[in-house]
C-alpha cells in the first residue's frame, strides 16, 4: 500500500510517498533531506502534533489566552486534549512560558501560556 504524506518538518512542505507492508514503511520517497522519512516514519506508527489552542480567561486583560504544549501530543489523544482545554479558566496574570498544566492528561507534558496577560 502506498499512502501520500506532506512533511511538516520544514515549510518547503515535501510530497512524500510511503510503501507500507504489514503495517512497516519500506520505502519512502520525494523527502529532499533525511528528516522526511524519518517524519514518514512517525506518521505511520504514532502521529504526534504540537497542539496550539486558546483558553478562557476570567477577569483578565485577554478574553482568551494563547496556549500549546511543551512536546507533541499523539494525534490519538488530541480530541481529549480539546475538550480538557475547553474546561481551563485561568484567573491569574501569566507571563510565556507559565505553565498552565502540568503532566497534561497525564502524557507527561506540559500546557504552556505564549502570551503574557496581566490582571
Ligand atoms: S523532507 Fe526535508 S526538505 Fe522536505 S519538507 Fe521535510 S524536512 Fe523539509
Amino acid at each position: 500500500m502506498t499512502r501520500k504524506i506532506r512533511c511538516i518538518e520544514c515549510p518547503k512542505g515535501c510530497s512524500l510517498s510511503v510503501n507500507i507492508e504489514d503495517g512497516k514503511v519500506v520505502m519512502v520517497s520525494g523527502n529532499e533531506c533525511p528528516k522526511g522519512k524519518k517524519h514518514a516514519i512517525s506518521e505511520v506508527k504514532n502521529p504526534v502534533r504540537i497542539l496550539t489552542s486558546t483558553v478562557v480567561s476570567e477577569g483578565l486583560a485577554l478574553k482568551m489566552i494563547p496556549v500549546r504544549t511543551d512536546r507533541p501530543v499523539p494525534k490519538t489523544a488530541l480530541q481529549r486534549a480539546m475538550e480538557e482545554i475547553k474546561r481551563i479558566r485561568i484567573n491569574q496574570p501569566v507571563r510565556v512560558g507559565t505553565v498552565i498544566v502540568e503532566n497534561f492528561l497525564n502524557l507527561g507534558i506540559n500546557l504552556l501560556a505564549t502570551r503574557d496577560c496581566d490582571g
